[in-house]
């Protein structure tokens, strides 16, 4: 029998994004990658990784489709219309994750992710992390642009960051019933601005962000040479 209440582990797949610089006519997570569409696989991770139950926020008119793409896995998992920011998204799923002690929130258009990168975001929030995610090293030289000149920065003090990142699910219900307007690119970024420290774990190259043409033609590659 699953687990309930605070050892409950949900995931929110956000997939409501529309995928403009993919250049494609369906939403981005509708696109298949060998065959499955990416927000099936990113639901399968979640899964395999350790997730009880997973909650997709998908665009309004694909709410059906979306759902019809997760029949197998019955009532653990639920399709919902997504918002018009990737934050609307998550908060209209948080309100569907119930008592589950734990939730993770993870881009659909990170297909690829492996599910050992979830089983560790999650044990890490069992160990007492209360918003943790994962990390890659910086490995282009960066450069900051002042005014019309650029200067170069120390890429050792950066960190690329991915998806899933997990919480106590009080404390991202907390971030988001007091972020107000502004606007966040993820949801660890809106636990620090409550103040509650972000914990890291290693990512995986395998947790990239399938945005730009060329990173479909990678993911076709690395799923094919899989299957
Ligand atoms: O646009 P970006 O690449 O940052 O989107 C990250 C993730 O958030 C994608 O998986 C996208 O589908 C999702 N998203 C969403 N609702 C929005 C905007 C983006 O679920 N309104």
């Amino acid at each position: 029998m699953s687990p309930r209440g605070k050892d409950e582990v949900a995931a929110i797949v956000v997939a409501a994004g529309s995928g403009v610089r993919l250049g494609r006519e369906v939403p981005k997570a509708a696109i298949e990658i060998a065959g499955v569409p990416m927000v099936a696989r990113a639901v399968q991770a979640m899964m395999a990784g350790g997730a009880d139950r997973v909650v997709v926020a998908a665009p309004e008119a694909w709410v059906d489709r979306f759902a019809a793409f997760m029949a197998g896995y019955g009532d653990r998992v639920k399709v919902i219309a997504g918002g018009v920011m990737r934050q609307d998204s998550v908060r209209l799923a948080l309100a569907q994750v119930g008592g589950a002690g734990i939730v993770l929130v993870h881009d659909a258009a990170r297909a690829l992710v492996p599910p050992f990168v979830v089983d560790r975001v999650i044990e890490a929030v069992r160990d007492g992390g209360r918003a943790v995610i994962p990390v890659m090293p910086q490995v282009d030289s960066l450069r900051r642009i002042r005014r019309n000149v650029t200067v170069s920065v120390d890429r050792s003090t950066f960190l690329r960051v991915q998806t899933p990142q997990g919480f106590e699910t009080e404390v991202l219900r907390k971030a988001h019933a007091t972020s107000g307007d502004k606007e966040y690119t993820d949801d660890a970024t809106m636990c620090e601005a409550i103040d509650v420290a972000v914990t890291t774990v290693p990512g995986d190259g395998l947790a990239f962000k399938i945005t730009e043409p060329m990173d479909l033609v990678l993911a076709e590659v690395i799923a094919r040479g899989e299957s």
